[in-house]
């Protein structure tokens, strides 16, 4: 047993490394390269076939690509970007007390917020080891702050997130790796681009960065200009 665990991370590796980013290749959670865990977690909630935006997104996320999602609302947005963050983190060993944060993702409302951590904790609560929290405001600036400190993954809102990246010297984020930007139209239409851009900029630029809306805007291409390298363009349209 102990053999087969320590090669898991290699054989997965290899495996993110052979994916077929091509075509849309992969129509069950089983055909694609993911831990235990996460399968774990995924059948547990019973999902076992990929939405049309996760078959498009979750290789291209799972190989380290930045990503301009685009899908309507209720495609399956927020399981797109949360495989690949706990896959990445996992394979990179990015889990645990000591390793610091790896990912932020920033939802436009404490609601949105909150939905994305219930889904995060169903797929990721089967024996996956990461610290996840959520920073939406509604608890004292103290009690986030000793929370935030021992994260790997946060759920956020990006006024409160700011003013902890400004306020908080502890909270180090040098080695955050991955980026999210759900309902990226939402965030913009709230008057949050220039938190947004507040936030990008205390981050390494050395990062995965994920941008999912329900539409494609001039405002949301203009983010993707400045939070985003080289992304591939993920759009689905779905008949009526
Ligand atoms: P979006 O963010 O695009 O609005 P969500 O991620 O909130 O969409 O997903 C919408 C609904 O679809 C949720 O109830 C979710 O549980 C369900 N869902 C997501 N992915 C799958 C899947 N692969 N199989 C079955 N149901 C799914
Ligand atoms: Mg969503």
């Amino acid at each position: 047993k102990r053999k087969r665990d320590d090669n898991e991370i290699p054989q997965l590796q290899k495996a993110v490394e052979e994916l077929n980013l091509e075509n849309a290749a992969y129509t069950r959670f089983a055909d694609l390269p993911l831990s235990k865990p996460t399968l774990a977690g995924l059948k547990a909630s019973h999902f076992t076939t990929l939405t049309d935006i996760q078959t498009r997104a979750i290789p291209l996320g799972l190989s380290g690509r930045d990503i301009l999602g685009a899908a309507k609302t209720g495609s399956g947005k927020t399981l797109a970007f949360l495989i690949p963050v706990l896959e990445n983190l996992y394979r990179r060993h990015h889990v645990g007390p000591d390793a610091g944060l790896g990912a932020m993702i920033i939802s436009p409302t404490r609601e949105l917020a909150i939905q994305i951590f219930e889904v995060l904790r169903n797929i990721g609560g089967h024996g996956h080891m990461f610290a996840a929290g959520l920073v939406i405001g509604g608890k004292s600036l103290i009690e986030e702050q000793n929370a935030l400190v021992r994260m790997n993954i946060v759920v956020c809102t990006p006024g409160r997130m700011l003013q902890h990246l400004s306020q908080t010297a502890a909270f180090n984020v040098d080695d955050l790796q991955m980026l999210v930007l759900d309902e990226a139209d939402r965030i913009l239409d709230m008057g949050f681009q220039r938190d947004v851009d507040a936030i990008v900029d205390y981050l390494p630029k050395d990062r995965q960065t994920m941008l999912f809306s329900a539409t494609q805007t001039k405002k949301v291409s203009d983010l993707a200009r400045l939070s985003l390298k080289d992304p591939e363009y993920v759009s689905v349209h779905q008949e009526a």
